[in-house]
């Protein structure tokens, strides 16, 4: 039978945790598997702490992870990954915004041939200050990182263990794990499903998180792309960067070589500004070498094996 592992990340959730409880167990007692449910608790404040005990005394099928403070959803999920034993992975917020009763079409979809199923929210139950900069950041992702998705942030996601195994998660990145999953080569898909307004509390991210996410983005592109050949990247731009400089050196030393030699009516080099743009151009080159080196310096040095690709499967005789 195949177990599920339910990882619900939350953060001061004390008038929603009860009924998230009930309606979870609702629906996943009526499916044909067993599973557990951890419940990681990111340093809540208010009663969330003292109804998680409740609600690990009387369902043995509950978990509980308490961190020593807020550490962040990122965090929350890395934990609750590590915690989990089930083959399949649900993920889920904990304010009833995502609807426990999807989780069936979540694993229909999954079982189709994914690794990761990324609910995608149709029609958002936010105020606008939300949806619009999710907006603009999900066309951001997804044209800048190929991965085709509607919607990338949604607590709401059904994965195979391999997936949370593999993905390297930290600071933030809980929002571009169907790009870290890509990296990876794993198949990776999104089904729509209901979304509700929060059910009771208030949201724990503000407007600062566009910025951070942004950062976030630039950082996981790198990582994705880049980071196995810095020096392609920053080498590259060096490069052209310092041959820009020194044309235009160039072109000044003979426009010098021929004022000092009294062949042409030229005015003096020193003073003009593109003297200092060569000059800028040729420093910029070395130094975007030097960091593309030092890029290729700290991959050398931090080499792992395991990290540069994802096996499916080996076919193997025993000796
Ligand atoms: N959360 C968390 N740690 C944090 C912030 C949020 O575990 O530092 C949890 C939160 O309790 C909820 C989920 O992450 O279960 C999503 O947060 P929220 O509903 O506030 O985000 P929104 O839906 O407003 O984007
Ligand atoms: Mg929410």
């Amino acid at each position: 039978m195949t177990t599920l592992s339910l990882v619900i990340p939350l953060l001061n959730e004390e008038g929603n945790l009860r009924l998230l409880h009930q309606k979870l167990t609702e629906v996943l007692s009526t499916l044909d598997c067993s599973y557990e449910i951890i419940f990681v608790n990111d340093g809540s404040a208010d009663g969330s702490p003292q109804i998680l005990e409740e609600l690990f005394k009387s369902d043995p099928a509950v978990q509980v992870i308490h961190f020593q403070q807020n550490f962040g959803k990122t965090a929350g999920l890395v934990a609750g990954f590590r915690q989990s034993r089930g083959e399949i992975i649900i993920t889920m917020d904990a304010d009833l915004q995502d609807d426990p009763a999807e989780i069936p079409a979540m694993l229909a979809k999954l079982k189709e041939g994914y690794d990761l199923v990324a609910a995608w929210r149709y029609h958002r139950h936010d105020p606008i200050d939300k949806t619009w900069p999710s907006r603009i950041f999900n066309w951001g992702v997804s044209t800048f990182s190929g991965v085709r998705l509607h919607d990338f942030n949604c607590g709401f996601k059904v994965y195979r263990r391999a997936v949370t195994e593999r993905i390297p998660l930290y600071s933030d990145f809980h929002r571009f794990i169907p790009v870290l999953a890509v990296g990876q080569g794993f198949r990776v898909t999104e089904l729509p499903v209901q979304h509700h307004p929060r059910h009771a509390g208030v949201s724990k991210y503000g407007a600062g998180r566009t910025i951070r996410g942004l950062l976030d983005f630039i950082t996981v592109l790198f990582l994705t792309t880049y980071l196995k050949h810095p020096l392609r990247l920053f080498g590259l731009a060096g490069l052209a960067m310092f041959g820009l400089g020194g044309l235009i050196e160039l072109y000044l030393a003979v426009e010098w070589l021929q004022r000092a030699l009294g062949l042409a009516e030229v005015e003096p080099i020193g003073t003009r500004p593109l003297f200092t743009v060569g000059i800028l151009a040729m420093i910029l080159g070395i130094q975007l070498f030097s960091t593309g080196l030092l890029g290729e310096m700290i991959r050398y040095f931090t080499f792992r094996p395991e990290q540069e690709y994802a096996i499916k499967k080996i076919l193997q005789h025993d000796s």
